[in-house]
């Protein structure tokens, strides 16, 4: 696999690296890495990152605007995300090859893809993008490895979540060893916040509904994270701070995007599978990790509902909390 991930990126020289809508630190260093790695090899390749810039995540760096229509026979590598309704910013009908770099489970791509290096087993995307460039010839430095590690702790969780195993370890390993990462600088980077996002996560904790299934929720309306100070988008990088939690099996935030119209849902789990619930509410994601996106509140209702369900059979299944 990785032999002919390389000799197709040897072959083209324009090459597009795209991750899904809404990205988070592990698609966005996983993408600008590779990109990086590749114009690091290869000077003359044209090489770019594209999809929506995210603020938060400049520090990783910056990514790239292009017209897909002046591209001259481009390369396509997707990476992090494994359906075609999810990319951002590419079109992939217009690419002859397709290289899919991810750990979901299996969707439209994987079957449209000419080559592919998908583990569902792995911490993230960025411990594949890693481990491609470590058993190759593309030249890493420092900086490229710093991103990397970014995308291995954030999706694992500071190595908290499952799928964290020795091959994780091994990578990040490597990567220390061989390169000179500044850990506290990234983990400043990565996890400094405002006050309000405290205050906010205790707003959470303190009004999430618990029911008698152990299933936790909370729908946060604009007016809410209007008041708390915050942005919509706050309470999705809280929501793995509820793990570890004695009365909560399943956990779900609700927050309003008022600028997009729509419910952005996060869903956790330490037991009870939920990407299937979530596949039936514009969602999916991964078996204990899923996310959906909603228009109208009673859909959350109904999800929230699928989602206790779910956790009432887990628990009857002798399986207690
Ligand atoms: P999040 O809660 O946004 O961190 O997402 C958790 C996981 O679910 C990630 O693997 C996402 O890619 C996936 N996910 C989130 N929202 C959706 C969606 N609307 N459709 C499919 N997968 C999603």
């Amino acid at each position: 696999m990785i032999r002919k991930i390389l000799k197709l990126i040897k072959k083209y020289d324009e090459i597009v690296i795209a991750r899904h809508i809404g990205p988070d630190p592990d698609a966005v260093a996983s993408q600008i890495a590779l990109r990086d790695v590749i114009k690091n090899t290869y000077p003359d390749k044209k090489v770019y990152a594209v999809g929506v810039h995210v603020a938060k995540f400049k520090f990783l760096g910056q990514l790239d605007k292009v017209d897909e229509s002046k591209l001259n026979n481009p390369l396509l590598i997707v990476v992090d995300n494994p359906n075609t309704y999810r990319l951002d910013s590419v079109d992939v009908s217009k690419y002859n090859d397709l290289i899919l770099i991810d750990h979901h489970p299996k969707e439209d791509l994987f079957d449209m893809a000419t080559v592919t290096y998908v583990d569902e087993s792995s911490s993230s995307a960025a411990q594949l993008v890693a481990d491609i460039i470590l058993s190759s010839k593309l030249k890493m430095n420092a900086d490229i490895a710093s991103k990397l590690f970014v995308g291995i702790v954030a999706d694992s969780d500071r190595f908290l979540l499952g799928y964290t195993n020795y091959r994780t370890f091994r990578t990040v390993s490597r990567l220390l060893k061989d390169f000179k990462i500044d850990m506290s600088k990234m983990y400043e980077k990565l996890y400094t916040r405002p006050i309000a996002e405290v205050k906010f996560q205790a707003y959470i904790a303190t009004n999430l509904t618990i029911t008698e299934n152990n299933f936790g929720y909370i729908i946060l309306d604009e007016q809410t994270i209007k008041e708390m100070g915050v942005d919509s988008s706050a309470a999705s990088n809280m929501i793995n701070d509820f793990n570890y939690i004695k009365e909560l099996l399943v956990w779900s935030f609700a927050s309003y995007d008022a600028k997009n119209k729509i419910y952005k849902v996060n869903i956790r789990s330490r037991g009870p599978i939920v990407n299937e619930v979530a596949s039936d509410y514009n969602g999916g994601g991964h078996k204990l990790a899923s996310g959906a996106r909603l228009t109208e509140k009673k859909d959350v209702d109904k999800l929230f509902e699928d989602l206790d369900l779910q956790c009432k059979k887990y628990k009857e299944n002798n399986h207690e909390n």
